[in-house]
């Protein structure tokens, strides 16, 4: 027997109209590339939203276009989230950090249609617009005034596509399942490879973050997303903000820990979202000034693993850190780690341990760790295995890439995230490694993440990764690579005791290497592939 209530699609547009109508004056504050703050509020933009859908339209973009973005968190790529998606068409977001080899592939690729540029990455795109398609028509995200000088030919210019379009629209109901977006993974090895997200995935992401991290997503909260809208989108921000009601402050190009204390000053941000790699800049910046930023009460950070040691910095300063793991398949949103109330006593060491886990799941992603062969390890905290992931905001297969989609199932139908991580019986997922960062040593695993953590918590340390090296003996040894402070000369001594001190012998690594700055990948972690190319390869 089947229920009886209506069914309505789930779609995207429904969020913007419904915090046009809720929560008309909430606020989108940008740093524009022309230099300026912007403001508006959610009813606002929705106008414009309408009026952007009708210009693609005007644009010849019809249901299932792709339409590329390459640009910073502003109001203007949001409006395109919202616009291009409410007319059946696909968001592309393009990761500028990406090599230009990467970007003429995933263009090509995904075939797309119009392709909306910021005024900062104009250069890069008279760079590489001939190995574009012939008939890719680029827009460039600003006003006539400030159209730039470019020897890209016929191309628009964002504020005209708006100008006289009616400020209302009828959002068609599309199939719930309809494509709404599409993120390339930064691709360490092969080609980078496409997740397709639908209105279904994104709108459920949407209600499972608002649920899950209540205390940051509610009407009156200002949050500013430091993770781009350009890859995994924002980690689902453009959603779920309209959704609760809270304002979002949207930072631009400018990212230094000087410049988001500004921003996040003069805005009164409350929750702040993005990278280790950032905090710890925002940190220098509170140290060197003696105090917060005013409001600022929140940070949720993911991407790669948060050390203690940037845990428990801002935790002393009365900031709330919640640490999330997800993934650009996950839409991204896998676990956070808030804590719950019967933790909130427990002696501030204890915490911060329990804070270092990546947390607990969010509705709707079921988890489970596997042994190599695929057997079911127990969630006991202790054991480490496969960690695979199901669920109605998780892949199911990669964009026109059969090959590339085949291996990451099993036969259940799970997804193989390529983390290795313990679950511990009260569902604290705490992620050990990249299953190819891993380092096997006479036998046994080494957490390169542990050994990280450890020496993080060394004042000289600006930031360290710990990589495998070949090894006739051992098969494989880590070997830890430092990035000292600039006024610090950590030596290898000291740091190799601190860790002799916490793990066994054999985990201790031969040798440290010092580098002046790690490289990082195009998502802002450090390039372990990198590091490995210069050192471990080397060694052999
Ligand atoms: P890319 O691989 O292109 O940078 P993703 O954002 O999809 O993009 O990366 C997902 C991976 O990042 C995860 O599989 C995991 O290895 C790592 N990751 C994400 N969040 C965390 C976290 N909080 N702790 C440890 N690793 C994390």
């Amino acid at each position: 027997m089947k229920g009886m209530m209506m069914h309505r699609p789930l779609k995207i547009a429904d969020l913007i109209t419904f915090a046009r109508d809720t929560y008309p004056s909430s606020e989108i504050v940008s740093v524009r590339t022309e230099g300026d703050i912007h403001r508006t509020t959610y009813k606002e933009t929705a106008g414009r939203i309408a009026q952007l859908a009708h210009g693609l339209k005007g644009l010849g973009i019809n249901e299932g276009d792709r339409v590329a973005t390459l640009a910073w968190n502003g109001y203007r790529h949001f409006e395109l989230y919202y616009a291009i998606s409410g007319i059946g068409a696909v968001c592309h977001t393009i990761n500028p950090r990406l090599s230009a080899e990467q970007m003429i592939y995933i263009v090509n690729h995904a075939q797309d249609r119009v392709l909306f540029v910021d005024l900062t990455f104009v250069p890069i795109i008279e760079k590489l617009r001939p190995h574009f398609p012939d008939d890719l028509q680029v827009v460039i995200m600003t006003d006539r005034t400030h159209m730039p000088e470019t020897s890209l030919e016929d191309v628009l210019c964002y504020e005209e596509i708006l100008d006289g379009q009616a400020a209302e629209i009828d959002w068609p109901d599309l199939p719930e399942d309809q494509a709404a977006g599409l993120c390339y993974t930064s691709g360490t090895t092969g080609n980078p490879k496409g997740t397709i997200y639908s209105h279904r995935s994104t709108v459920l992401h949407a209600f499972s973050m608002c649920v899950t991290i209540p205390k940051v997503l509610f009407e009156g909260s200002r949050i500013l997303p430091v993770v781009p809208l350009f890859h995994v989108n924002a980690w689902g921000l453009p959603y779920g903000a309209p959704l609760s009601g809270s304002s979002l402050i949207f930072p631009g190009g400018a990212l230094d820990g000087k410049s988001l204390f500004d921003l996040m000053d003069r805005e009164k941000v409350f929750s702040a979202w993005g990278v280790p790699t950032v905090w710890i800049g925002l940190m220098n910046e509170i140290k060197q000034r003696g105090r917060l930023p005013e409001g600022f009460g929140d940070i949720v950070v993911g991407g790669s693993a948060a050390s203690r040691s940037l845990i428990e910095g801002f935790e002393k300063e009365g900031v709330n850190v919640c640490h999330a793991w997800g993934m650009t398949e996950m839409s991204p949103l896998g676990t956070q780690c808030n804590l719950p109330p019967d933790m909130a006593d427990l002696p501030f060491e204890k915490r911060i341990d329990r804070k270092q886990s990546q947390g607990r799941r969010v509705f709707g992603v079921e988890m489970k760790i596997v042994d190599d062969e695929g057997k079911r390890l127990p969630q006991d905290g202790r054991t480490p295995g496969h960690l695979y992931v199901r669920g109605n905001t998780i892949t199911s297969g990669y964009f026109e890439d059969p090959e590339a989609s085949k291996p990451v199932f099993d036969a259940e139908g799970w997804f193989c995230t390529g983390d290795i991580a313990k679950i511990s019986a009260d569902g604290f997922l705490t992620i050990t490694d990249r299953s190819k960062d891993l380092i096997k040593s006479g036998g046994e695993w080494i957490s390169s993440l542990d050994l990280e953590n450890i020496v993080m918590s060394h004042p000289g340390v600006a930031n360290c990764a710990v990589i495998a090296v070949p090894d006739d003996k051992w098969d494989e040894r880590p070997l830890l690579i430092v990035q000292a402070r600039e006024d610090a000369q950590p030596q290898k001594e000291e740091i190799l005791g601190l860790l002799a001190e916490r793990v066994a012998k054999w985990q201790v690594p031969d040798d440290v290497v010092y580098v002046d700055e790690l490289p990082m990948t195009a998502t802002g972690k450090v390039s372990k592939l990198t590091l490995r190319k210069n050192f471990a390869e080397g060694a052999e």
